[in-house]
């Protein structure tokens, strides 16, 4: 269908039938991402306090924590009266659902879910205006890149989760809004040639999906001769996952060095950051407040902390103050772009996305990875963490490349980056399973698992 006809036709109908202001939205932070700071924060403080006062009015589970907390939201003078409150946990929510919820929200409660990638999966409930505000911001940003609503887009989509939603409905409007959707969940040669084919058909101008998954595709579609830069993708989206440094380049170079800007978001937070063409990561200030903190405590710039997201759209089931569990910095400079939402960096992904080391460090997951993928012939992997002294490598590899001391290299590396009483054992696969999600761990730590990031609770 015609980029123009998506944009002014069925893209806005389908909206509307649905009830989401979303072009409304868009309108807005096109112009919010222009103003001044002082004038955002003013946004955000109203926008916070009324959301405040509905939880505290309308939903059990904060009428009762506000009482507890000595906590009354219509009296709230400023940011720090907020800082107050008690941060919100998983597990809080998963014991809660029921008293989280408005029973009574405009357009109804939609129910969502996380596949868990810890094996416990997380259920919550959106309405109407978060959908159309995070389905807003992903306009504006990717509007930063030139692409507009109705051009024409491939989801490379690694998880089973969304593939099973793809019945026919959702394939009609697909077609309705110019997006398709492939699965990448087990890529084969035999399906690489079909998606292949399709793309030579859709010609997307880009392309959304799981880093782990296109960088996979890419590097197939290489190995079995395909040439991608040719297709007219401008560039390529990447979400849900840490976007490492490696993926970035094969991807970029794969289709003809387009830019592969960064997104940060989950489908209970909402969409929360998004890279500009200036390479920042800027917050969604006008729908979420996000704050950064370490040991129940608000870290400075710079400084390692765990996202603690508040949306302010999301009347139906609010998370105030919700500990996402991944790790983050801020910074405090200006971005070049002028805009002025706030800019995050350094996302390094879940707190299990580090190894624990037996003398208390908190290593990057990197460091251990770097290690094995340094080694000839490794196609996959995966390092699992069981104990603070145990590291299990489970590898699959081109026996032709792969060197005789390989294995000798790996527990050599390990041990001096993590110490010499870790035990290092190596497993031949033939095959690496991804998690409930469909995302692909490279590292999953027990430990940090455990844990979480107040590392003063463990040592
Ligand atoms: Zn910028």
């Amino acid at each position: 269908m015609h980029p123009k006809l998506v944009k002014y036709l069925t893209f806005p109908l389908h909206e509307k039938i649905i009830g989401r202001k979303t072009f409304e939205y868009l309108k807005e932070l096109e112009r919010l991402q222009w103003t001044s700071p002082a004038q955002l924060d003013e946004l955000q403080f109203e926008k916070l306090k009324a959301l405040l006062m509905h939880a505290g009015k309308n939903i059990p589970f904060y009428a009762k924590r506000f009482s507890e907390s000595g906590f009354d939201p219509a009296k709230m003078q400023s940011m720090e009266d907020f800082k107050a409150l008690p941060f919100l946990t998983k597990a809080e929510i998963r014991e809660n659902l029921k008293d989280m919820t408005w029973s009574s929200c405009p357009g109804g409660l939609h129910r969502y879910n996380t596949g868990g990638s810890s094996g416990q999966p997380l259920i919550f409930y959106f309405d109407r205006r978060r959908q159309a505000y995070d389905a807003a911001a992903r306009a504006l940003t990717h509007r930063w890149w030139g692409i507009d609503v109705g051009d024409k887009e491939l989801y490379l989509w690694g998880s089973p989760l969304e593939i099973t939603k793809q019945d026919r409905i959702k394939d009609v409007r697909d077609r309705l809004t110019n997006q398709m959707l492939l699965s990448a969940f087990e890529l084969s040669a035999a399906q690489l040639h079909l998606y292949v084919k399709k793309m030579e058909k859709l010609k997307p101008k880009c392309l959304f999906g799981y880093p782990s998954s296109i960088d996979l595709f890419c590097r197939m579609a290489k190995q079995h001769g395909y040439e991608l830069n040719n297709f007219g993708i401008r560039v390529v989206f990447s979400t849900a996952e840490v976007l490492y440094e490696h993926q970035k380049k094969n991807i970029s170079e794969t289709f003809g060095g387009v830019p592969v800007a960064n997104g940060y978001g989950s489908r209970e937070g909402g969409f929360i950051s998004h890279e500009c063409p200036k390479g920042a990561m800027h917050v969604m200030d006008p729908n979420v407040i996000v704050e950064y903190a370490r040991n129940s405590r608000l870290v400075r710039p710079n400084e390692d902390g765990e996202i603690v997201v508040t949306h302010l759209d999301n009347w139906a089931m609010p998370f105030i103050r919700y500990r996402t569990e991944d790790i983050a910095q801020f910074d405090d400079k200006p971005c070049m772009c002028g805009r002025h939402f706030s800019i995050m960096k350094t996302i390094q992904g879940r707190t299990t996305d580090f190894v624990v080391t037996p003398d208390g460090r908190w290593q990057h997951a990197l460091s251990v990875i770097y290690v094995v993928r340094d080694i000839p012939g490794v196609a996959e992997f995966k390092i699992i963490q069981e104990t603070i002294h145990s590291i299990r490598v489970l590898l699959k590899v081109d026996a032709n490349l792969f060197p005789k001391e390989g294995r000798d290299l790996i527990v050599k590396g390990f041990k001096k980056r993590m110490g010499k009483e870790v035990n290092v054992t190596i497993e031949m696969v033939d095959e690496i399973e991804k998690d409930a999600s469909g995302k692909y761990r490279y590292v999953v730590s027990m430990v940090a698992e455990k844990h979480g990031f107040d590392i003063g609770e463990y040592f």
